[in-house]
């Protein structure tokens, strides 16, 4: 299997008074084609910038980051689509337009952007609300939308970072069974942040454990719920589940996490 997203030796630090904090230390880590990865880990440990340094949105201090071989470091990349907890949905443009958005920008003719962005409709079960606001939807619609828009450019990885971390339990397991099924359909690679242990067994085939203060990578683990369901009530119930939620539980740590 090839490897779409490989990452060499990221360091990132800010300047404090009297010095730098180091947020990510020496993160190693890649994505091989198809495959379905995680970033878990508390929140402070680096997940978000991590992600912006995988877009790159943000420049790491050292180390590189290539996306199918091609140095990317620094620099935004069409391979990449992205999808974050809140939704940047444009409020004065219907359902579709906001749909369309990613196509537009890339300068494809209306006629086609339409054309793509119906499939999507049909293929994400939101026929009829086309002609709808973003503020006349639910926020696990508009998490779908955003969703759409993403995948209308056809990406070849998706990055999400915590985007189903506000929805209410139901909605997010339906969204998540939902993305399972997409991105293995169309045999997508997905690079999901989340400091949530339970979603990102039940989705991942591999999952980065991460800690804080400084981030770093404590473990990788291989996820095998041994099921072909991509349901993920199914694969939550898996018997492999527990052991694997414990594991990462313990690498992650037991100290207590400061409550403000
Ligand atoms: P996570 O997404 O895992 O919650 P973040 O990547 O948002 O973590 O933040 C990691 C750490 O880096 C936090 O301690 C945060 O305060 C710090 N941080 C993030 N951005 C900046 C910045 N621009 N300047 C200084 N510190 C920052
Ligand atoms: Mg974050």
């Amino acid at each position: 299997m090839s490897k779409v997203l490989e990452a060499a030796g990221i360091h990132k630090s800010y300047p404090i008074a009297g010095g730098r904090v180091d947020i990510l230390r020496n993160l190693n880590f890649h994505a091989q084609r198809n495959e379905f990865v995680s970033f878990v880990g508390p929140s402070g440990c680096g997940k978000s910038t991590l992600f912006n340094i995988i877009t790159g949105l943000l420049m790491p201090d050292s180390g590189s980051i290539l996306l199918k071989n091609r140095e990317t470091t620094g620099s935004p990349s069409p391979e990449l689509g992205y999808v974050l907890q809140k939704d940047l949905l444009f409020p004065w443009r219907t359902v579709m337009d906001n749909v369309m958005l990613g196509l537009e920008v890339r300068g494809t003719p209306k006629s086609e952007a339409r054309e793509r962005a119906m499939a999507l409709f049909e293929l994400y079960h939101m026929q009829g609300y086309e002609k709808k606001y973003p503020a006349q939807l639910s926020g696990g619609m508009r998490q779908r939308v955003a969703l759409m828009r993403t995948m209308v450019t056809n990406p070849e990885i998706i990055l999400m970072d915590e985007a189903y971390k506000a929805l209410d339990y139901p909605l997010k397991i339906a969204l998540e069974s939902e993305l399972l099924s997409v991105v293995k359909q169309q045999q997508k690679t997905v690079i999901f942040i989340t400091h949530d242990i339970e979603e990102a067994v039940t989705l991942s085939d591999r999952v980065y454990v991460m800690k804080a203060h400084p981030g770093e990578i404590v473990q990788e683990i291989h996820v095998d719920l041994n099921t072909d369901s991509l349901l993920i009530p199914e694969r939550r119930l898996s018997p492999r589940f527990n052991e694997y939620y414990e594991r990462i539980w313990r690498s992650i740590g037991t100290q207590p996490t400061p409550v403000n």
